[in-house]
């Protein structure tokens, strides 16, 4: 039996429409059968429509979400859910997109693991990659060029690179989640504050953005791994959100 995972499926879209990034996802609706619909919502991030009987289908994200970034990954979420035939209306709250830390409802990790592949294929950010080392400046970098958010490219960046490195997004001065190269073997810390020994903690309006050396202790439940005891953390912060995103690699004493 043929695997259709969320990611083959968007794979195949992409190969069989020719599109590359950024992915224009007015396209991809409308070779689907799936209509766009104008009129942002109120309440709901995002809505998945299908109309009785027919081979169609409407989406709609809600007014005022920041970022295009994230205006584009709901809108490529709810396309998940009709392509995955997730059934006749689905209804997104926020918490449900983009990462899947407050959800895990198999629907919703397959729309998010749906989006993610069409927005940020992983193909197109090894190829990015392939001649720069992991930074925040990359990120960004992959980011801009498929029109996605900064969550959503790190999330996809930490599937594809091969040495050992954990990006952290903190919201409010605590640390919510993280996604970590296949490589890196230490466990985060999350939800509790940022320590004051991070550089996460140090950085406000002024200095948004730094480099430094700090103990591993101060993100990992480990004081030493053999000749590692501490970690290059490169940390940005993110007004519009209050987020902070920590990228994280170990040093060889
Ligand atoms: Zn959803």
């Amino acid at each position: 039996m043929i695997s259709h995972s969320p990611e083959d499926l968007a794979r195949v879209l992409l190969s069989r429409l020719k599109i590359e990034p950024p992915t224009d996802l007015e396209i991809v609706a409308a070779a689907i059968g799936l209509h766009i619909q104008g009129e942002p919502l109120v309440n709901l991030d995002g809505v998945m429509s299908r109309i009785p009987k027919q081979a169609h289908g409407i989406v709609a994200v809600r007014a005022g979400i920041r970022g295009l970034g994230r205006v584009r990954f709901t809108l490529a979420h709810e396309i998940g859910h009709y392509i995955q035939q997730h059934g006749a209306e689905i209804l997104c709250k926020s918490s449900n997109i983009e990462t899947n830390i407050y959800s895990n409802h198999p629907e919703e990790v397959e729309a998010n693991l749906f989006a993610s592949e069409l927005l940020i294929p992983t193909e197109y950010v090894s190829r990015l990659l392939a001649e720069r080392s992991v930074s925040i400046e990359t990120v960004k970098l992959v980011a801009e060029r498929s029109k996605s958010s900064l969550t959503a490219t790190v999330i996809q960046c930490m599937k594809v690179i091969t040495e050992p490195c954990a990006a952290v997004i903190s919201v409010d001065g605590k640390v919510c989640f993280y996604e970590s190269s296949k490589t890196w073997k230490y466990v985060v810390r999350v939800g509790c504050g940022l320590d004051k020994r991070s550089v996460a903690a140090g950085l406000d309006l002024e200095l948004n953005k730094k480099t430094g050396c700090v103990p591993i202790s101060a993100w990992t439940t480990i004081a030493r791994s053999g000749p590692v005891s501490s970690l290059e953390e490169q940390s940005i912060y993110l007004p519009p959100y209050n987020m902070t995103l920590s990228l994280l690699k170990p040093v060889l004493a």
